[in-house]
């Protein structure tokens, strides 16, 4: 079957990458010239473990191929999925610009009979606005539209994708259903579990399942707080809970609140949508607002950790919103060092992925070749994303590297007793 996924970025790569090891011929398609020409010349622009593996070898295959031409890419194509950004407005609604732009692109270009797929989160009614865009602009060909969110995670997005927990496909035919499940064959054979439903369904899925994620997430920084206030080892607290299997402990973990590129997005679109209808959606508003708190508390934790921070020199571990990544779409690592800069201190960073991405928004701050260059010289440090190399560092390395044996882990990394022991000021989330 012919495919054709338009937007190749960090989810319509890694989905056109794995469609074509399923044996999909596929064309990834993006206006962005410079990223096209890069994945034609054999370079992957993102950094996403096992990406570029996967994408070489069905390159070398003949089955995925790059292009910015959307017309023939439509044209040859059956399927036609819309994986383009779905970004933030300042009111929190999502801005569905370019949805409506590859819907017009298809309306204008469709030759036959064709399936046009949403993995891009959009708010429920997308699906109907699509259905009305392509009637409305080309009466002569049938076509299906189909909601299929995306539930990869950046980091981890290939296995995620090649091992999904569920495939989610919303449609309104069962013409489209079909054609769904022939390309998501492989996923049957190892029983993956299909939800099949109606496309606003499948749509209001996506922004429920994120949306508890979220509430996990700050209902347990707020957990973290009060143990902050209270003495008690929110570490503990969350290992108490997560035992319970109806909780479970993934997304249980104190932080300094949550960022990406979804989450925050996701959270204020849910939010706009059940304003649109008339709703409040009381705890993803709640959940918002802890999580603006839970960011903001960072700087004066680093503080009281680390005395006054105008002329002091921070060293900041980590960058990109979680490990794995070079995503810095709203990281907390980020707003962190920024607040550090604007409070006066001199930053050092270092990030394993993410520096690059980074310097546009911190240009003054020092760069690092690695943990320990990152130390040098600084009278604290942040762990701020918890990247793997972070996690068995030589402390004592680290501590003659640095003015003071000060370290603020916001990732609750590292032990507070056998950091006490090693003789460190050691500051943890909600111990
Ligand atoms: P991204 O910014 O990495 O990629 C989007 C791509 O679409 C860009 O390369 C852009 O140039 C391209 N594009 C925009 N308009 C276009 C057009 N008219 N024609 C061709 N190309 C166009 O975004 P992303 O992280 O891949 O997210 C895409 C969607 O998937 C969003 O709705 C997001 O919410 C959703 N999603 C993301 C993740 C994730 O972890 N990143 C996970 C699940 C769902």
């Amino acid at each position: 079957m012919n495919i054709c996924m338009v937007g190749t970025g960090y989810v319509g790569l890694v989905t056109g990458a794995c469609l074509a090891d399923f044996g999909m011929n596929v064309v990834c398609v993006d206006k962005d010239a410079a990223k096209i020409a890069a994945l034609q010349a054999g370079h992957v622009p993102i950094y996403e473990p096992g990406l570029e593996e996967i994408v070489a070898k069905n390159e070398r295959a003949g089955r995925l191929k790059f292009t910015t031409d959307l017309k023939s890419s439509i044209e040859q194509s059956l399927a036609i999925f819309i994986a383009v950004g779905t970004p933030p407005r300042t009111d929190g609604s999502p801005d569905l610009t370019f949805v409506r732009q590859v819907a017009e692109a298809v309306a204008e270009h469709m030759n036959g009979y064709k399936v046009v797929v949403t993995k891009s989160t959009v708010p429920t009614g997308t699906g109907r606005m699509i259905e009305q865009i392509l009637r409305e602009r080309n009466g002569r060909h049938e076509f299906s539209v189909v909601s299929n969110p995306e539930f990869l995670r950046e980091g981890s997005a290939v296995s995620d994708f090649l091992r999904p927990d569920r495939i989610v496909i919303g449609a309104s035919d069962a013409r489209a259903v079909e054609v769904m499940q022939e390309i998501y064959s492989p996923l049957y054979l190892i029983e993956t579990p299909f939800v099949i439903t109606d496309i606003a369904s499948a749509e209001l899925i996506k922004y429920a399942s994120n949306g508890f994620l979220a509430v996990k997430l700050s209902f347990i920084n707020e957990v973290a707080h009060l143990c902050e206030l209270m003495g008690a080892d929110g570490h503990d607290v969350a290992r108490g809970m997560g035992l319970d299997r109806r909780i479970g402990s993934k997304f249980l973990h104190p932080g300094p609140g949550f960022g990406g590129s979804c989450f925050p997005k996701d959270t204020s679109a849910a939010a706009d949508l059940a304003r649109q209808n008339g709703y409040t959606f009381r705890i993803i508003e709640a959940t918002m607002e802890v999580n603006r708190e839970t960011k903001a508390r960072m700087i004066d934790k680093i503080a009281k950790a680390a005395g006054p921070l105008a002329g002091k020199t921070a060293a900041v571990l980590g960058l990109s919103f979680k490990p794995e990544t070079d995503d810095i779409r709203e990281p907390p690592a980020i707003a962190v060092a920024s607040d550090l800069d604007k409070a006066g201190a001199k930053l050092r960073l270092f990030d394993p992925a993410a520096m690059e991405n980074t310097k546009a928004i911190l240009p003054a701050a020092h760069y690092a070749a690695d943990a320990y260059d990152c130390a040098a010289g600084a009278d604290f440090l942040v762990l701020a994303t918890e990247w793997n190399e972070f996690r068995a560092l030589d402390l004592e390395r680290l501590a003659r590297e640095m003015r003071s044996r000060t370290m603020i882990d916001l990732r609750n990394v590292y032990d507070p007793k056998t950091m006490k022991e090693a003789g460190w000021s050691y500051t943890g989330v909600g111990r």
